[in-house]
């Protein structure tokens, strides 16, 4: 039973680690419950179980005094994440019919139970590619990628951090016409999948180019 989706798993792996900066860095018992009350609120919040089975799985997020248990608990939590599928090629391609020569980078070694978007950069043509699933069916987006080596708010993720431009062309109202969009976005994916616990704001970035 894979009852977590990767957003909902990195939500939880973010109160995990809120826990634990909060029993470190506080003895007051008092402080310690109220974080752990709303720890429970947000997951109650964002995650859907089918039996008690599945909430008890989560329940050892409120005994976490360390690192290593942190760890532990996350490696315990990982089976149950229903991981990205990754698309073939061909799938990318039709994706992106434009672009003539478009392809998946390589992907070993990544664990796709932390992958919500997947992206890759073409040094050749300086284009950022995102895809993902929208209710199981693979979407796209890409536009020219602008590494502006400067710190701001992701468009995806909403958090501070080293962002870049991504200026994506669309169609105008007239034949032939067309407008630029442009976002600021991490930099760095796999730190703005971490950071991603709600996938409606991946939707709504990418309509929003549409
Ligand atoms: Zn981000």
């Amino acid at each position: 039973m894979k009852f977590m989706t990767v957003e909902q798993y990195q939500l939880v792996k973010n109160q995990a680690k809120k826990i634990l900066n909060t029993v470190t860095t506080s003895k007051d018992q008092n402080v310690i419950q109220a974080v752990q009350a709303l720890v429970q609120e947000e997951i109650d919040a964002k995650l859907t179980f089918q039996d008690i089975e599945e909430q008890l799985i989560l329940q050892p997020i409120f005994t976490i005094q360390s690192k290593e248990q942190l760890e532990l608990f996350l490696e315990s939590i990982k089976q149950y994440v229903e991981p990205f599928k990754v698309p073939t090629d061909n799938q990318i391609k039709k994706l992106f019919p434009k672009d003539k020569k478009v392809k998946l980078p390589k992907l070993d070694g990544m664990d796709f139970r932390e992958v919500t978007y997947l992206s890759w950069f073409d040094a050749g043509t300086n284009r950022k590619y995102i895809v993902f699933y929208e209710d199981g069916v693979l979407k796209g987006v890409r536009g020219v990628f602008d590494h502006t080596e400067k710190k701001g708010i992701c468009t995806v993720c909403n958090r501070h951090s080293k962002v870049g431009l991504l200026l994506v062309s669309k169609n105008g109202t007239q034949l032939g016409t067309y407008t630029k969009k442009g976002n600021y976005i991490c930099e760095n994916s796999e730190i703005c999948n971490e950071e991603l616990t709600d996938i409606n704001r991946l939707k709504e970035f990418v309509d929003n180019l549409r």
